[in-house]
């Protein structure tokens, strides 16, 4: 079994080979190896499971293809809004922001609200506030645009044109491509497990709309007794699931091993509930899973002794 290792996530959702051209594929696996590859050496040098996971996640919030920092997508209102958090295995501390819309990394931002305030979760202008005292680096509007971003908001608005609005929340809205988000979990060499995950939410998202990846349990969750997750897909599934937290309690109070866990996760009460995405999580003896139940999810995983994978689809 690997000493240390880490694994990520860029998204899951629809999607398909056909909207995919060699060169956006290529793009993809660049940044995910890119992610893996800087969070593996962190580990590798003999740092913290927190440090690798916050690296592998900064790597992707600055590529724009990636739906969290740069690449956010856009609100009904035209906004990027972002949510984040991170968690360390060892201690069950957690810090978590929702709704910021000027964080250049906010997964950096998260780790201070776990390290430098009495809080778990932050949100909107208090977190900006938050930032602005801890000397967070802050971009303007224009930062997170992105025409790829902007054209996805502008079909989902089309779509919805004279359809009613209930039907549309509970519609699939893999099919308008509304996913996205980026998580990475690590174990270091002393044994200590952590999840982070980042993401820019839904397009077309209305009202202050949070998602999952910054509910501790819901989206993200460490635990050193069992094991590290971070999920990605239809937030709502994933929070009424409870699903990052489910894969440690089915391995601590019915003693699954962490595939059993994640799998039964995924496979069980979020697809069961309607629930699309998937999960990357590693446990405290270097086993890891990757579960999904969309079409694909980015994914990617560097082990100790091994060399950077990445996969797109289902293989
Ligand atoms: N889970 C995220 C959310 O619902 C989105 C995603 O993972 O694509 O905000």
């Amino acid at each position: 079994m690997p000493d240390f290792g880490i694994v990520i996530h860029g998204g899951a959702g629809a999607i398909s080979k056909y909207n995919m051209t060699p060169k956006l594929e290529k793009a993809y696996r660049e940044g995910l190896i890119e992610s893996l590859t800087s969070g593996y050496k962190i580990l590798k040098d003999g740092g913290g499971s927190l440090e690798a996971v916050q690296r592998a996640v900064n790597v992707m919030e600055d590529i724009p293809l990636f739906n969290a920092g740069r690449g956010a997508v856009f609100t009904n209102v035209g906004t990027n809004e972002m949510d984040a958090a991170i968690m360390d295995g060892a201690t069950l501390k957690a810090g978590a922001v929702a709704g910021v819309r000027h964080i250049k990394n906010p997964i950096n931002l998260a780790r201070l609200v776990m390290e430098k305030s009495t809080h778990v979760l932050l949100s909107r202008e208090g977190a900006e506030e938050f930032a602005k005292i801890h000397g967070v680096e802050e971009r303007p509007d224009d930062y997170f645009y992105t025409e790829q971003r902007w054209n996805q908001l502008q079909t989902a608005l089309a779509r919805e044109n004279g359809r009613d609005r209930t039907e549309l929340s509970e519609g699939n809205p893999d099919a308008d491509k509304k996913f996205g988000t980026v998580g990475a979990v690590a174990l270091d060499k002393s044994g200590n497990l952590a999840a982070a995950t980042s993401t820019g939410g839904m397009t077309n998202c209305r009202y202050g709309r949070i998602g999952d990846s910054p509910i501790i349990g819901a989206g993200t969750y460490a635990n050193n007794q069992t094991c590290a997750v971070s999920t990605t897909g239809h937030g709502e599934y994933f929070m009424r699931a409870v699903t990052a937290f489910s894969v440690s309690a089915l391995m601590e109070f019915r003693g699954m091993g962490l595939i059993q866990a994640a799998e039964t996760a995924i496979f069980g009460r979020l697809t069961e509930l309607g629930g699309t995405g998937g999960l990357i999580a590693i446990d405290r003896g270097g086993s890891i899973s990757l579960p999904f139940n969309t079409p694909g999810m980015y994914r990617g995983h560097f082990l100790d002794g091994g060399r950077p994978w990445t996969a797109i689809y289902k293989e």
